[in-house]
């Protein structure tokens, strides 16, 4: 995936997505994939916004079955499947153990038949899926002892026995989006990070170019196409009025959704009721539920659900924030002993506001989101908004939005192939065959080749190509356990890295799970500036701006 500026510049596009977010490169991919010449604008990094700040689910919604939504049901369950065969080294099957402590509504009687309602909704969940360790098993009824061993600290009094079904989780959700975008790109797709779209030009009712504003180049281009596609997620309002201003409104209202990663509680996900009542479903089971996922070797606590009024490019997440889900987490899960001092990081971003927003106060400033078409809502005959607002059914809505576009050029769509195409490093047909022929052949331990496998996939060799050319890369960056010197070279010269952040953050997993060590992020950053032509000055600048990232403003 090369950055070319130029090219941009000088060509005219099919479609132009503004945003890349996994909604827009995963609609870049289908798009490209259909034959469409794709041009993806990204102001930030590549998922650095909220496809970087989920709780990392990818969910079959077992949910909807308390707000009796069999289709959205039905479409997730799908979508779980597709993900699990697109990426099968980066999305895995996650058990979820779910304790009650009373009979009725709450008990495992009415947990076990939904979860016997949600098999026989799913029945089909793991046909196409040949490798065994995708398959998504049955729920099941479990005892006190299994919930007591399998979840230390588990309240005993009054435990009634819990339920047991799986779903599934990403390992690493940046790469996953990443993935998306370099397969966007092997279809021909042009892409650019640090590209903000500053306005659009319109003439007769149409666009005619975005126009861009290069922040790395530091000049302004114009990009050319036919239709433009408005993914920029909790950016999407303001986004949308650049048509008629280049200073839009930026009232938009979001939910605020944190996260914790702290030492690891369990084996197994679990649920634990926050005191908060849900009151958006029509089969009521208790209050909100808090979920504590296994993840990469930590516990991850999540997620909160509050108002927030704020422009997008000033959400942050505070030690006020943090302090209140610690307090909160001592008062619903005592065992956890969980501490401020223990959340090694915290994950967070907007969602749009939607009827299903488990807090009343939320769900009260309820918005519908959908498929626009500007033709209808304020006369632009070629541009399209889309929110997205659920990560694991992208594919899904790039599947419409791609259909759209075809139908608005009075086309007929060709079929949509990406539930049946492997993304970027997904060639993989048993993940455990994989993985063992992985760690006979690989010239690193057994930890460093699991890492590898599972953050590259079949792309592993790429790494070990780069090693092999230069040795002094074959080593791990000080400090770290796991991350290799040639994944920074890779993540630059062929994965569009420009920034350490980047790296840091949404190449490798280097900064994902807390801050990496000083050592470690200053042997990246000379190897970035070798290999960038960074100065000392430039240097010192990225450092810093990685550091921020660990710091937490008061709030
Ligand atoms: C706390 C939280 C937890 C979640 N957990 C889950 C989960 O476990 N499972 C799940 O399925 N979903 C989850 N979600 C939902 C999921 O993360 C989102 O639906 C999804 O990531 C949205 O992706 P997006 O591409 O629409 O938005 P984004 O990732 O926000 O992408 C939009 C992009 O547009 C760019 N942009 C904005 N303005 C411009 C401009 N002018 N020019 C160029 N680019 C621009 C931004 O920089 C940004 O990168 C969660 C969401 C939150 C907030």
């Amino acid at each position: 995936m090369i950055r070319n500026i130029k090219q941009l510049d000088d060509e005219t596009f099919d479609v132009v997505i503004v945003g890349g977010g996994v909604y827009g490169l995963s609609t870049a991919w289908d798009a490209s994939l259909r034959g469409l010449k794709v041009a993806v604008l990204e102001q930030s990094d590549f998922g650095k916004a909220t496809s970087s700040a989920s709780l990392k689910l990818v969910h079959g919604g077992l949910r909807y079955l308390q707000h009796l939504n069999f289709a959205r049901m039905r479409v997730s369950i799908g979508e779980r499947k597709h993900m699990l065969y697109m990426a099968p080294h980066l999305v895995h099957p996650l058990e979820f153990l779910i304790p009650c402590y009373s009979h009725g509504m709450k008990g495992p009687e009415a947990l076990q038949l939904a979860m016997l309602a949600n098999d026989v909704i799913s029945f089909d969940r793991n046909i196409g899926l040949d490798d065994p360790e995708k398959h998504i098993p049955i729920g099941r009824r479990t005892s006190n002892e299994e919930c007591l061993r399998r979840i230390p600290g588990l309240k005993q009094e009054g435990l009634k026995g819990g339920g047991s079904f799986y779903d599934a989780q990403m390992y690493n959700s940046e790469r996953l989006t990443l993935a998306f975008g370099l397969s966007a790109a092997a279809q021909g797709c042009v892409a650019a990070n640090y590209a903000r779209v500053t306005r659009f030009k319109v003439e007769h009712g149409r666009i005619q170019a975005a126009t861009v504003k290069d922040l790395i180049g530091g000049n302004e281009i114009e990009v050319r196409g036919k239709l433009f596609i408005n993914m920029t997620g909790p950016w999407s309002d303001i986004t949308a009025q650049l048509t008629k201003t280049d200073n839009p409104d930026r009232r938009v209202v979001r939910s605020k959704g944190v996260q914790l990663i702290a030492k690891p509680l369990a084996d197994v996900a679990f649920s634990i009721e926050s005191k908060q009542k849900d009151s958006t479903v029509l089969i009521k089971r208790g209050g909100r539920n808090y979920f504590v996922t296994p993840w990469r070797g930590k516990a991850f606590f999540g997620t909160t659900d509050t108002l927030y009024r704020g422009a997008p490019e000033d959400f942050a997440i505070t030690q006020k924030d943090v302090a209140e889900f610690v307090a909160e987490m001592a008062d619903i899960f005592p065992a956890a002993e969980l501490k401020y001092e223990d959340v090694s990081f915290w994950i967070g971003g907007m969602r749009p506001v939607g009827e299903e927003d488990s807090n009343p106060e939320v769900a009260k400033a309820a918005h519908k989101y959908e498929i626009v078409d500007h033709s209808r809502e304020d006369g632009i005959q070629n541009l399209l908004s889309i929110v997205g607002v659920k990560y694991t059914i992208c594919r899904h809505i790039a599947q419409r939005v791609v259909q759209a576009v075809f139908l608005k050029r009075g086309k007929t769509p060709p079929p949509c192939t990406t539930a049946t195409t492997r993304l970027a490093g997904g060639h993989i047909d048993r993940f455990d065959d994989f993985l063992r022929e992985a760690c006979r052949t690989s010239p690193w331990n057994e930890t460093i080749t699991r890492h590898l496998a599972l953050n590259y996939g079949s792309d592993w060799r790429s790494i070990a190509k780069l090693a092999e050319a230069d040795k002094s890369l074959a080593t791990t960056l000080s400090g770290s356990g796991e991350v290799l010197r040639a994944e920074v070279l890779h993540a630059i010269r062929n994965e569009m890295a420009l920034k350490l952040t980047d790296v840091v953050m949404r190449r490798t997993d280097l900064g994902t799970l807390g801050h990496p060590g000083r050592s470690a992020l200053e042997e990246c950053a000379t190897l970035m500036a070798r290999e960038l032509g960074w100065n000392d000055e430039k240097r010192a600048d990225e450092l810093t701006e990685a550091e921020a990232i660990y710091k937490l403003p008061p709030g």
